[in-house]
């Protein structure tokens, strides 16, 4: 019997249309339902039985925790169904690797979860949407898919959906997993190794159970003579962690210690993270400095510390930043 499987839509340039087929970046992005973004895609029924359920329809710059938390709620409820043997997420490029990230966390490995993107509209001559679409489907109907955590599949590869970044504002292989590279191939769906599952869900599914908004964590940006009075700031806001996005290997500059000094004296969470592309931060041995986010990126290291917070469980965004 054929895979059954639910196609859960958010927006995006996958469901983006343009005034004209020329026209890759002046578009409304998640401006097509399911029902457009299947009629693009033909051989889909050889692959699977597809249900599908429009979630949202918003460009991902517009995603919130809240929306993370919904979403979660929506896969959760299609993967307890007997008749769902998978599921398959469209979504903006744009803050792919957030969602991603905040799924993997907080979703147990199981049946697939597969997402997928495109950087053209759906209007566009070559658009890249519909076979990623097509891709996609056809990994989350692969037996092999199954106990891998949260799966994207673009430009005909797999990556795990912990590892991914955005690298590229136009290019067609824009989503990238720097350092670990992807898990396999999608046409045919081969994988060549298994994704690193030591964090997938390790949020309980209960531990969010009725929560409609994530706590305020603030990411700053750190450039040469920046002054600390944004800490300050954010803090007045209310943010109750922050991961700076530092210079190099996390380097905190000396007009910035005091700040962070003080924030943390008042309860706020600081981290050092780096606004380098790639690489890890190191591990200071130095107490004084806040700790280090380790190979988690800005906005993974705001997950991390996001749900830590809602959780109540500090440790869990250390163990996320070792
Ligand atoms: N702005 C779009 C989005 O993230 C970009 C894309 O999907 O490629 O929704």
């Amino acid at each position: 019997m054929a895979p059954r499987l639910t196609l859960l839509t958010t927006g995006g340039t996958i469901a983006g249309q343009a005034a004209s087929a020329a026209d890759t970046t002046g578009y409304t992005a998640g401006a097509l339902d399911p029902a457009a973004l299947i009629a693009a895609v033909p051989g889909l029924a050889a692959l699977a039985v597809l249900h599908c359920d429009a979630v949202f329809s918003i460009d991902s710059k517009d995603m919130t925790p809240a929306h993370w938390l919904a979403l979660r709620a929506r896969v959760q409820h299609h993967l307890a169904r007997a008749d769902c043997d998978g599921v398959i997420i469209t979504h903006g490029t744009d803050t792919l690797e957030e969602t991603a990230f905040f799924l993997h966390l907080t979703l147990p490995p199981g049946k697939p979860v597969v997402m997928t993107a495109a950087m053209r509209p759906a209007t566009a001559l070559s658009a890249d949407g519909p076979m990623n679409l097509y891709q996609a489907v056809a990994v989350a109907a692969h037996p092999d898919s199954a106990d891998k955590g949260v799966l994207v599949v673009v430009n005909g590869q797999i990556f795990a959906g912990a590892d991914i970044v955005k690298t590229d504002t136009e290019a067609l292989d824009a989503i990238a997993a720097p350092g670990r590279g992807p898990l396999g191939t999608a046409a045919p769906v081969r994988f060549f190794h298994p994704p690193a599952l030591g964090r997938t869900g390790c949020i309980a599914p209960h531990a969010l159970a009725g929560l409609s908004d994530l706590p305020r964590v603030d990411i700053l940006q750190v450039a040469a003579g920046s002054a600390p009075d944004l800490l300050t700031a954010a803090v007045a806001a209310g943010a109750r962690a922050l991961v700076l996005a530092l210079p190099g290997n996390g380097s905190l500059p000396q007009a910035w210690q005091r700040a962070v000094a003080q924030a943390r004296a008042a309860g706020v969470t600081v981290v050092r993270s780096t606004r380098t592309a790639h690489g890890r931060v190191a591990h200071a041995a130095d107490s004084a400095l806040p700790p280090a986010t380790g190979a988690l990126n800005p906005p993974k290291a705001r997950i991390a510390l996001m749900l830590s917070l809602a959780c109540g469980q500090p440790e869990l965004a250390t163990a996320l930043f070792a």
